[in-house]
């Protein structure tokens, strides 16, 4: 057994509860265990004459125990009951201080009058004298882990301690270490001046100074990112050998649907469609993210690839979030292809069960040659004739089991066009989706307006209200978006009905409609499109518009309880109102008091228009690992290295990766098979 599979059961000194507890921190093998790094370091070598210890300042005194006293009593101290006090003299040879501990009675065994140790702790002021409240505590003379060093600070389970995490870190480090492999190709350490991989392990836990720590740290951020890295280009090498259905692009037909759009494109929308184009002609699959804030306008792109797709006699998917959505695009692409003879068609659940068999029949046969759909896409019975490309809209609302499903269902490897408006930075992209080729749209259509943001407290609603009697006399339409939490619990749309009644009363004659996820599909159609034909001045949903919706003259949205969003949607509701030339308002109604996250949060969508800076600002505020935790799929989750704070680190690591599989694609030269043997070790549990 090497050190990457031995439990850690097997260290001297874990029994099962110990076990336990490591298991809940995600180690389970030694090697995990080594993998485990502290998130900090103290610097425990500041070693202080007594006298000259002063409050507040933590440090480290030798001395020689010259007076114990234990106490047994009861009492209550800062809310805790207090149930001994165990106090000792320590003095060296310019002073004396007492320590102190609480309920820890049993230490009164183990020091004893005459005894010399080394404590560590903060001094504070206790009856009018410098103490040491609850000291570390180790015999001098044997070598330390735990003071008069440099010392890891570990996350914890709540069944040890930091000091039994280093004994056992080090019993493990002692026992295992000729069975650890070396995880970087000799060359690249080279080059880089890295230590080897022991050493690097015992210089992060156990470092001998500033410097060595620090060192293994970067060899450990460039290691992981470096891994992560060649899992992306091992990926991307694979598809590449994998026969995809060359679809060639037919630059008159291109031309056609291009004098169908009312509209010029972007210069970005025209290097998009370029790419994928070029895509789309190559002998093994397209595999690309298209990303780009909510309304710059990645529907239209998608469709030149299906146009081309049908054009070569191949049949196209796209599957959607919504059904909206789906009959949004059927409208978008029969525009485009009204000249020509495809048949687009919408498939959802909703639709009557006769008619759902009569599209999957007609898919099977090829009558059909781009079909729209919710989840009802990846469903058994759909088959396709000829399917040459799918397409993937609002990725992130798909789960990563939905998304690998629908293009598994064909023999073929069909081309795939991933599209989202999560604005990720770009290096997160990389790191995150690095299997994917990545294009980002990065201008908005001419002519769009700066939203104008108000952001006011409850006092202002009339003011707010008569602002929006404005806008409706001006002929604007407007959403009022209201916080359903569980669109599933009836309190919480009762009082969605509370508001719909008081709105209804207070803007007579407009009428305002409602718009939520309980609502049956056909009704939801029939309220999408009175809304559309203006027949509905105001309408008041929950954030099922968050999706997609597109209804240019709805220029004006208000959003009740602000608070309770997160900036990622507040972000994509206000693209509801940038869809055309009318300037748009986009107000706030908050509570009166909120928490310095929400306020933060508020401040940052009401002063920022960019999805990309909205995005950042957003890992700010909520860190990586929530941020991370919806988006990241098959790549394992990192330990130390963090892609925005390492962006430099990514870069460089993303090209030694890039050459080694380059030269090397089935990693099979001898100073690569290191790299072999930690894919193995590091991807074991987290490949999907
Ligand atoms: P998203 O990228 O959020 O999916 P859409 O594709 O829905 O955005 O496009 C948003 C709106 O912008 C649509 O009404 C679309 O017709 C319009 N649009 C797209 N491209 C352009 C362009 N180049 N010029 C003007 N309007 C455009
Ligand atoms: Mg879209």
């Amino acid at each position: 057994m090497t050190m990457k599979d031995t439990p850690v059961r097997y260290i001297k000194g874990v029994g099962p509860k110990k076990e336990a507890g490591f298991n809940d921190l995600g180690v389970y093998t030694v090697g995990d265990l080594l993998y485990y790094f502290p998130f900090r370091y103290e610097d425990r070598r500041l070693l202080k004459k007594i006298k000259e210890l002063s409050g507040d300042q933590a440090a480290l005194v030798k001395g020689e125990v010259v007076a114990c006293n234990l106490k047994n009593m009861s009492y209550f101290r800062r809310a805790k009951k207090v149930k001994s006090i165990f106090e000792i003299g320590l003095a060296d040879n310019s002073g004396r201080i007492n320590c102190v501990w609480f309920n820890q009675g049993y230490l009164s065994d183990k020091i004893k009058v005459g005894d010399k140790i080394v404590v560590y702790g903060k001094p504070r002021v206790s009856d009018g004298r410098l103490k040491l409240i609850s000291p570390e505590y180790e015999y001098f003379g044997n070598e330390s882990l735990n003071l008069d060093r440099i010392v890891g600070i570990y996350s914890l389970s709540s069944v040890f301690n930091q000091k039994f995490m280093r004994k056992i870190l080090s019993v493990a480090f002692r026992h295992y270490k000729d069975g650890i492999f070396e995880s970087l190709p000799f060359y690249i350490r080279q080059q880089k001046s890295f230590p080897n991989i022991v050493k690097s392990l015992n210089s992060i836990h156990f470092p001998d100074c500033w410097q060595a720590a620090e060192k293994a740290r970067e060899k450990f951020i460039f290691e992981e990112l470096f891994f992560s890295q060649i899992l992306v280009y091992l990926r991307k090498s694979k598809r590449q050998f994998r026969k995809g259905i060359v679809l060639k692009s037919n630059n008159e037909f291109i031309n056609k649907l291009k004098n169908n759009l009312v509209f010029e494109l972007t210069s970005s929308q025209k290097e998009a469609v370029s790419k994928i184009l070029g895509d789309l002609a190559k002998s093994y699959p397209m595999h690309r993210l298209l990303q780009g804030d909510v309304g710059c306008g990645k529907t239209v792109v998608s469709a030149f690839a299906a146009g081309i797709c049908v054009d070569c006699g191949y049949q196209a998917a796209v599957m959607v979030p919504t059904e909206i959505l789906a009959y949004q695009h059927k409208e978008t692409l029969d525009r485009m292809f009204k000249e020509t003879r495809f048949r687009v068609e919408v498939v959802t659940s909703s639709l009557p069960r006769a008619k759902i068999k009569k599209i999957h029949n007609d898919l099977e046969t090829g009558k059909i040659n781009i079909i729209i759909g919710t989840h009802a896409l990846i469903q058994e019975e759909v088959k396709f004739k000829k399917i040459g490309l799918v397409i993937i809209d609002e990725q992130h609302k798909f789960g990563v089991a939905q998304r690998a499903l629908l293009p598994k269902k064909t023999e073929t490897n069909p081309h795939c066009l991933v599209m989202s408006a999560t604005p990720i930075p770009r290096s997160l992209a990389l790191s995150l989706y690095g299997d994917l080729d990545l294009t980002v749209i990065k201008d908005m259509p001419q002519g769009r307006k700066i939203p104008n943001n108000i952001w006011v407290k409850e006092n202002k609603r009339q003011w707010v209200y008569s602002f929006l009697r404005d806008k409706l006399k001006e002929k604007r339409q407007i959403y009022v978006v209201y916080p359903v939490i569980e669109e599933n619990q009836d309190q919480d749309l009762k009082s969605l009905e509370v508001m719909y009644k008081d709105l209804s009363k207070k803007f007579s004659p407009y009428s305002v409609g409602m718009f939520h996820g309980r609502m049956k599909p056909l009704e939801k159609l029939e309220v999408i499109d009175k809304f559309k034909k203006n027949d509905i001045h105001i309408l008041l949903s929950t954030t099922v518009v968050e999706v997609g919706v597109n209804i240019e003259n709805a220029t004006v949205m208000l959003v009740e309880n602000p608070e309770r969003f997160g900036l990622a949607q507040l972000h994509q509701l206000r693209g509801r109102i940038q869809r055309s030339n009318h300037q748009p308002h986009f107000i706030l109604i908050s509570k009166n008091d909120l928490s310095d996250v929400a306020s933060r949060r508020l401040d940052v969508i009401s002063s920022v228009t960019d999805g990309f800076k909205i995005a950042e600002e957003d890992l700010i505020i909520r860190g990586p690992g929530d941020f991370f935790g919806h988006i990241q799929h098959g790549i394992p989750k990192l330990r130390i290295a963090s892609p925005l704070r390492d962006l430099e680190v990514l870069k460089e690591a993303r090209l030694f990766a890039y050459n080694v599989i380059k030269n090397d694609p089935y990693l099979e030269k001898p100073q690569h098979k290191c790299i072999r043997e930690h894919l193995g070790f590091w991807f074991q549990k987290t490949e999907d």
